[in-house]
């Protein structure tokens, strides 16, 4: 569910041909393999890197998952990035550099801030069987805290906001009236919306901020799209609410946010802002450098070639 970007993602950078989106604009996800899993990556796109400062979007499952087999995504680094890690069905068990060793389940966030750098890994938990189905997402971390400490949250429980037609779960920022506890180091959203069968709902939105939706089970319709898993829908800036509909029970995620001015780099598991500093993440991981430190996990540490601009 953490996952390298490669260059069937989208290139290291933004591409310079920027069409202006539709009101809706539908962008299928790529299927890619992360560990034992299939995934829907629904971000980055060429077309599509950011929304907000979250620049990763994988929609995994619903798969079999057993006690001794699951995601089992063995010790990776990550730096300039938090993953937000939520569940539908299943259970996994995080672990990471910082010592943390979590399992989580549906309705619960698990939140690991990288700064400048750690190492997690993301396993069976040794009891649960059953189906595993969930996101993992990517948050870009602003210059402020990018190469400061990493940091591991994890949060039991959030806020709910019942509003007609929609149960939303606030996951990370402020909506509906309230705010979830998870730290934030931009001005982004991302909310759980739960839709009945033949549901009709307006849901709040902030002009300053772009959103995207992400369908996880069912279906929704927006101004016409219909948006089924498997893509990314884009509504751009500019609103200040948007109606939702729905034929049949639907949990879909609200991604939104400020647009993410700098330019980002993405390669591997790296989010930066040079090509330089992804090779010298790349170079302290294979060196096993003291940078990322290590990870108690029974699986095994996952290796990276040099990135395609370093010459061989
Ligand atoms: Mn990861």
């Amino acid at each position: 569910m953490s996952g390298p970007i490669t260059d069937q993602d989208a290139g290291p950078q933004r591409e310079s041909c920027h069409p202006d989106p539709p009101e809706v604009e539908l962008t299928e996800s790529r299927i890619a393999t992360v560990g034992d899993m299939q995934v829907r990556r629904a971000l980055p796109r060429r077309r599509r890197r950011t929304v907000g400062a979250w620049c990763f979007v994988d929609h995994m499952g619903p798969a079999a998952v057993t006690e001794d087999q699951g995601i089992d995504i063995g010790p990776h680094p990550h730096i300039g990035l938090q993953t937000v890690t939520w569940l539908l069905s299943g259970e996994v068990l995080h672990h990471d550099s910082l010592g943390s060793e979590q399992i989580i389940r549906p309705g619960q966030l698990n939140l690991m801030t990288a700064g400048r750098g750690v190492v997690h890994a993301e396993e069976h938990t040794g009891k649960f069987r059953g189906d595993l189905h969930g996101v993992q997402l990517w948050v870009a971390q602003p210059e402020g805290t990018r190469n400061g400490d990493p940091d591991f949250e994890h949060h039991g429980e959030l806020p709910q906001v019942d509003l007609p037609g929609v149960d939303a779960t606030v996951v990370v920022g402020e909506f509906g009236g309230v705010e979830s506890p998870a730290r934030r180091d931009t001005d982004h959203v991302g909310v759980q919306l739960e839709f009945g069968a033949g549901a009709s709902a307006s849901i709040e939105m902030k002009p300053s901020f772009e959103y995207a939706v992400v369908v996880m089970d069912g279906s929704v319709s927006i101004e016409g799209s219909d948006i089924t898993p498997g893509h990314l829908a884009y509504l751009g800036e500019g609103r200040d609410e948007c109606g939702f509909s729905t034929t049949e029970h639907t949990r879909a995620l609200l991604i939104g946010g400020v647009p993410f001015e700098d330019p980002i780099i993405m390669w591997w598991n790296f989010v930066a802002r040079t090509k330089d500093e992804i090779v010298e993440a790349q170079r302290s991981w294979m060196a096993d450098d003291t940078r990322f430190g290590s990870v108690n996990s029974s699986l095994s540490r996952i290796p990276v070639g040099s990135p395609p601009w370093v010459a061989k």
